[in-house]
């Protein structure tokens, strides 16, 4: 599969064209320094139908691949698929002088330089935004201690943690103001 990361767009000529197909894959080096929190190691299959939408142009497809994440909670490395539906509209600038050259995507102030519009930093925007800010290694992640730092979901701690502690926590309140009234 060729790489897509330098392939670009002549979006005023899928204005005259049937529709332009782009199959290919992104490496996972171009997603390195711009999305942060998660990694894909090998490529991202991506699959992009850019068509004529009256004067606009329409791009959708799908981007897919397994991605690494450290899981926000527990701070455990997992795997997780990425399954990304692209939709996008690109409209030329309103300004006559510069519709030729700008071109605008959905109602973002995204400008498209001279037309051509880079694929592989359009995936890559699509993955910032699809993929999860916070990542969980699973729904229900215990996460870890805030006193000693042991992962809950390996089972519990010796520092009495959680609920089983309530009860201490509140002896606690209670022993510390006591001095204070005095
Ligand atoms: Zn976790
Ligand atoms: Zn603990």
């Amino acid at each position: 599969m060729r790489d897509i990361g330098a392939v670009k767009i002549p979006l005023d000529l899928v204005l005259a064209e049937p529709g332009t197909r782009v199959l290919g894959v992104l490496s996972g080096s171009a997603l390195v320094d711009r999305w942060e929190e998660g990694r894909v190691e090998g490529g991202l299959a991506v699959e992009l139908t850019f068509t004529r939408d009256k004067n606009k142009v329409r791009v959708r497809g799908s981007i897919s691949g397994v991605a690494g994440f450290t899981c926000s909670r527990c701070l455990e490395p997992f795997s997780g698929q990425l399954e990304i539906a692209v939709d996008r509209i690109f409209s030329q600038g309103a300004d006559p002088a510069l519709a030729a050259r700008e071109w605008r995507m959905d109602d973002d102030v995204v400008h498209v330089e001279a037309g051509l519009l880079e694929v592989g930093p359009l995936v890559v925007e699509e993955v910032i935004l699809a993929a999860p800010m916070v990542p969980l290694c699973r729904e229900g992640c215990l996460g870890l201690c805030p006193a000693c730092g042991a992962d809950r979901n390996r089972g519990g701690c010796d520092c009495s943690g959680g609920e089983k502690e309530t009860p201490f926590a509140s002896l606690g309140v209670l022993l510390g103001r006591g001095p204070e009234g005095r």
